[in-house]
């Protein structure tokens, strides 16, 4: 589904990403982890052309992202995103925020969209919140809402930056348990994430970029049990 080759990114004369290559497969959930400031968030930005590469592709169903004809703006709606500040509208309700784009795009209608709105609520056990402004939510329900808003557009794939950073320990684990039911739904899921227990027993494959490069990828299983690259085991041996 997301092809990228030889992907390189700097800011002024700090190259962050220094030629990434990797393929994301339809179901794939691939764990990106890696020391703050190694340029995670950078990676994951470029996958949508958040951040324009400065050289490399990133072909999105065989599109390349970085030529100019393509409608970026289209793409992104096949693409969702989940950030750690959940970026929820505040004067908005919650079943506005997440019919919102959809019925704007015209993608639905706004009795299909409160339809899905309320069988994502239902399936979440939040549909009590339908009215609620996101200014009464916990942090936990915030996070899940804006999982739910992103799955209201129905993408292909769903890119997550950290999304349970700055979430209160307790409300972790509602957070991932919906992250990990969407994955056994199948969902396609690039996860930036610091709980080493979701990249081992969620994901199918976990990338770990450092210096600006793939360091290591593989499978949970070689990655937590018999990692190779010398500087996967210091930051193993640092978060485990
Ligand atoms: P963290 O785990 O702390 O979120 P990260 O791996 O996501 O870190 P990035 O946010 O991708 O790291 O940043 C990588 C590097 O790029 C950092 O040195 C950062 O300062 C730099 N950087 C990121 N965005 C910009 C920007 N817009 N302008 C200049 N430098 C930037
Ligand atoms: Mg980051």
């Amino acid at each position: 589904i997301l092809e990228v080759k030889d992907l390189h990114k700097s800011f002024g004369d700090h190259e962050v990403l220094k030629g990434i290559s990797t393929t994301i497969r339809r179901g794939d959930v691939l764990a990106l982890i890696g020391p703050s400031g190694c340029g995670k968030s950078t990676f994951l930005r470029s996958l949508n052309l958040l951040e324009t590469p400065t050289s490399g592709q990133v072909l999105f169903e065989g599109t390349d992202l970085t030529s100019p004809t393509v409608n970026i703006n289209h793409v992104r709606e096949k693409i969702g995103m989940v950030f750690q500040q959940f970026n929820l509208f505040p004067n908005k309700t919650i079943l506005e925020n997440i019919t919102l784009a959809p019925v704007t795009l015209g993608k639905k209608s706004k009795r299909e969209a409160e339809a899905q709105a309320f069988a994502l609520l239902e399936r979440i056990g939040l549909k009590d919140k339908a009215s609620s402004y996101p200014s009464q939510l916990s942090g936990g329900q915030k996070q899940r809402i804006a999982i739910v808003r992103s799955l209201a557009m129905d993408p292909d794939i769903i890119l997550f930056d950290e999304p349970t950073s700055a979430l209160d320990p307790e409300m972790v684990k509602e957070v991932l348990s919906v992250m990990q039911e969407l994955a056994e739904s199948g969902m396609t899921m690039v996860v930036v994430t610091h709980e080493m227990g979701f990249a081992r027993e969620v994901a199918n494959r976990v990338m770990f970029i450092n210096e600006g490069i793939i360091q290591e990828e593989n499978t949970p299983e070689q990655i937590f049990s018999a990692p190779k690259n010398p500087r996967l085991r210091e930051f193993l041996s640092k978060v485990l």
